[in-house]
């Protein structure tokens, strides 16, 4: 199921949105204003975001801002105004596609399974990624070694699947940690110690000197393949 997350301050049309996309099959959480929308999708991890850029408590490109760092899902802005300045500035911050109010309820739908779209390709041509010494399989969220299947519980699958999508660059200690455990967890560096030691122990054959799960010291981690 596709999970939304609308942010909308005007209550009656946050309510027709949702009404409606619940109604096509879409799961659906909504946020009034830009605090409840970080906070949001840093616990419900959306497919895509719905973003209104007139909210009572922040501008919505600095939602954007806020997302685009390390939630890598399709934005589509709704936009009041007619100036094209501000969704240019939404485009340029990380937006995907923007709606200009008032728009048909049919035409936002058309937009949303568009991006939803855009976005699946990529997902499917790296589902599998095999090293020299095991292989992930990020569609069925397995891991196997030796012909066999690695038991992860899902924090160290969580951490794992990060690093295997953004594979040969640096992951920093804080996006890992926004990404796996909420924004609010973002200085406890002392979990990822933990758990990449975990990681290590079950995948690497010598995991005193990762090839895989590589520490960038004081930076972040790298997967290499
Ligand atoms: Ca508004």
């Amino acid at each position: 199921m596709t999970r939304v997350l609308l942010v909308e301050d005007e209550r009656q049309l946050a309510r027709a949105l949702r009404i409606n996309l619940r109604t096509r099959g879409y799961e659906v959480d909504t946020a009034p204003d830009g605090r409840t929308a970080l906070e949001l999708a840093g616990r419900r991890r959306p497919d895509v975001v719905v973003l209104d850029l007139g909210l009572p408590d922040m501008d919505g490109v600095e939602v954007i801002k806020g997302l685009r760092g390390w939630l890598n899902v399709p934005i589509i802005v709704l936009s009041a105004r007619h100036a094209s300045e501000e969704k240019v500035q939404a485009l340029d911050t990380g937006a995907d596609d923007y709606v200009t109010k008032p728009f048909g309820m049919e035409e936002l739908l058309a937009r949303l399974r568009a991006a939803v779209r855009r976005a699946a390709p990529a997902d499917e041509a790296a589902a599998v990624v095999e090293t020299g010494a095991f292989t992930i399989d990020l569609a069925a969220k397995k891991v196997t070694r030796d012909g066999r299947e690695v038991r992860l519980t899902p924090t160290e699958w969580n951490i794992l699947e990060v690093l295997v999508r953004n594979a040969g660059k640096l992951v920093g200690q804080r996006q890992l940690l926004r990404e796996v455990w909420g924004p609010a967890y973002e200085k406890e560096t002392n979990y990822l110690r933990v758990y990449m030691a975990q990681l290590r122990r079950k995948l690497e054959p010598d995991p005193s000197r990762p090839r895989h799960l590589i520490t960038e010291p004081g930076m972040g981690y790298r997967f290499e393949s």
